[in-house]
């Protein structure tokens, strides 16, 4: 049987060339890169190398910006405990969106135990963020706005300069959760007005369980983790050697893919989404249409749930999401679709392909195939569909 892998937003596929750069420090080159020693100081170099080459990907104004965690929740949970914390004195208030990923949303939501407020602001039916709700919500007690760069689950992206510019103009610290948009979208840090950043080594086809905060230099935050002097003294802990080295060549294909990557996988997106509307009643996009993540592509089958087609599509080898990893298994609504003004009814009927670099134009067709009878089936079964006309 044919698989066909749409769900690289949740994770992707460790490329070949990575797992290669990480072998030999499983094997041979295995010292503490804290240690003076020759096996320390291969290590180290491996460290320093592949430091440069996110902070190359970010476009970040120097190596020194990067501290390497464990992936991107801790990233976001790092910038920001870390810079309320370090601002404790200055302010009590954070801003955010309302269509952030759990990482961001539930350490919000523990600042708030600790007596910080939070502003969440609504968003747009494409999904994005209201800038004049921003403007509003800023008061001289915020001390930091975290809103992602762009979203998970629809692909959305932000007008993150304008969000960065308010930040600056009204002095708040800005951070943006880029999981999603690093190594999909082309940026650069150090002539934004960004101060953090967050990214994920396995969202760009490295390993698992490795992730980066940018730091901007002069910005004020404290450690996430005490102990040695690690990661400039932010991030305490014997460093994931192999894991690094697998993100900093991920990264470092990612930079010199991008563009042409974006601009494959927009054509094979698009083509998926025209061959569906071609072919399936009652399809309505989710995002935004056109400044979207090029690999995303969110779709609601009115009258359906989502989770009879993922498993319907699961049987024929094709696996895709109903939106975000974290909530699926659970019926609640996807919160990003909900604060996009999506009748309840049909956030369920939402499904998520997210494309990745493995995937071709027989894939799409594959899909393209398989799809129709499966949603005219389960529309026969439907008595939403059934009754859609009373
Ligand atoms: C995947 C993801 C995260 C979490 O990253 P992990 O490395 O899996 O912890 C955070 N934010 C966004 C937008 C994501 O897509």
């Amino acid at each position: 049987m044919r698989k066909v892998y749409l769900d690289n937003n949740a994770t992707t596929r460790m490329r070949e060339e990575v797992l290669e750069a990480m072998l030999p420090y499983y094997k041979d080159i295995y010292g503490n890169p804290s240690s003076i020693h020759l096996f320390g100081r291969s290590a180290r170099t491996a460290i320093d190398a592949a430091r440069a080459k996110v902070a190359n990907l970010l476009g970040a104004a120097s190596t020194e910006e990067i501290i390497f965690t464990s992936g991107g929740t801790e990233a976001d949970n790092f910038a920001i405990r870390g810079v309320a914390h370090a601002l404790k004195a200055k302010g009590n208030h954070i801003i955010t969106s309302s269509i952030e990923h759990h990482a961001i949303l539930n350490t919000c939501k523990f600042m708030e135990k600790e007596g910080y407020k939070t502003t969440y602001l609504p968003v747009d039916k494409d999904g994005v963020v209201d800038l004049d709700a921003l403007k509003n919500a800023i008061t001289d007690k915020t001390i930091l706005i975290t809103i992602m760069y762009a979203n998970n689950e629809v692909g959305t992206i932000q007008p993150i300069e304008e969000i960065a510019k308010i930040a600056k103009d009204r002095g708040a610290c800005f951070h943006t959760d880029a999981v999603q948009a690093a190594g999909k979208v082309p940026f650069e840090l150090k002539s934004m007005n960004i101060d953090l950043a967050s990214v994920s080594g396995h969202k760009i086809y490295g390993p698992k369980g490795i992730g980066a905060l940018y730091v901007k230099k002069g910005t004020k935050i404290t450690p996430f983790l005490y102990g040695g002097h690690h990661e400039m003294g932010k991030r305490a802990g014997t460093e994931n050697v192999a894991g690094i080295v697998g993100f900093g060549r991920a990264a470092e294909l990612a930079r010199k893919e991008v563009s042409e990557e974006a601009r494959k996988l927009t054509g094979l997106r698009d083509y998926l989404y025209k061959g569906m509307i071609d072919q399936i009643q009652y399809v309505t996009l989710n995002g935004h249409p056109t400044k979207r993540l090029p690999n995303t592509l969110n779709v609601r089958f009115k009258y359906l749930e989502g989770e009879s087609i993922i498993l319907n599509l699961d049987i024929e080898g094709i696996a895709v999401s109903t939106g975000s990893a974290c909530t699926s298994g659970s019926l609640e609504p996807s919160h990003v679709l909900t604060a996009m003004g999506v009748d309840p009814a049909d956030t369920q009927g939402s499904i998520r392909f997210s494309l990745g670099m493995d995937n071709t134009k027989e894939d799409m067709d594959y899909v393209l195939q398989v799809l129709p009878p499966i949603i005219s089936r389960l529309r026969d079964m439907s008595p939403l569909f059934e009754n859609k006309e009373k």
